[in-house]
């Protein structure tokens, strides 16, 4: 069963059709990659997913299930779990204290605690609890993001362009988090105007344009000028 389906999504901005009925699903323990240069409709497409944005026409499915994400709420209390490309973190304040913004009111600072210190270090995504925002690198930011959605316990966890901001170093420690929350069952989709990084990546890959799914391919199959 996919963890997630979408099934003919569509959504107009005025004249513009930044979807068109866009149908694709994704296994548990799959990681998606969705390709697409600028314009083509990633971001709209992800915040569907997220509920952030509501379709005009379509379906989802989780688990098999028909369900509604019509806000990020609902879509969170789905398991789905979202690292935004531009960082949505508080510059002054602390790992900690982002984090904990994030969380249900009433999560014990303790038991977060732990829980940042024990998840940081399975998944390679060290960082000084303790550290201000404005005192890291972009890749400890995303760090700090990733750990941010982990936290969630996600069933799938969205990636805007990760890569953009990453040094090669910081790249290759991604992939690293990413395959094995791959083999601990998480869905992934990784969205990127890049082919040759997701090549080492994902086995998937649903190609769009113009708002459009079209092809599925296999990017460690494909050359560069496909
Ligand atoms: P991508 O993420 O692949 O760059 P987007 O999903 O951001 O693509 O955009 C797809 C199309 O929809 C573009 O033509 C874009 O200008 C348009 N679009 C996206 N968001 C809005 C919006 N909030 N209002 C109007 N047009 C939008
Ligand atoms: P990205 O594609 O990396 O998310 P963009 O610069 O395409 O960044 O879009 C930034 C924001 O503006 C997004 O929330 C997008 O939905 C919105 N947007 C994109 N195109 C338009 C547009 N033509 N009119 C209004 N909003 C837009």
């Amino acid at each position: 069963t996919p963890r997630l389906r979408l099934q003919n999504i569509t959504k107009r901005y005025g004249s513009t059709i930044a979807n068109r009925d866009i149908s694709l699903e994704v296994m548990p323990g799959e990681i998606l990659s969705v390709l697409g240069e600028n314009g083509a409709g990633k971001s709209t497409l992800m915040k569907i997913i997220f509920g952030s944005v509501v379709p005009d026409q379509g379906q989802f499915f989780f688990n098999g299930k028909r369900v509604n994400i019509s806000s990020p709420a609902d879509a969170r209390k789905l398991g789905i779990a979202m690292v935004f490309q531009h960082f949505v973190l508080f510059d002054t304040l602390t790992v900690k204290e982002n984090i904990l913004l994030g969380l249900p009111e009433g999560t014990s600072l303790a038991k977060l605690e732990k829980e940042i210190k024990e998840k940081s270090k399975h998944y390679g995504l060290e960082v000084d609890p303790n550290a201000v925002i404005n005192d890291l690198s972009m890749g400890e930011r995303q760090r700090v993001e990733i750990l941010r959605a982990l936290l969630t316990n996600p069933q799938l966890l969205i990636l805007d362009e990760p890569t953009s901001v990453l040094s090669p170093l910081a790249l290759k420690a991604l992939f690293k988090t990413l395959r094995q929350l791959s083999s601990e069952g998480v869905s992934i989709i990784f969205i990127t105007h890049k082919l040759n990084e997701i090549r080492a990546l994902s086995k998937n890959c649903c190609v769009i344009r113009g708002g459009q799914v079209v092809a599925n391919v296999n990017p460690q199959e494909i050359s560069e000028d496909d």
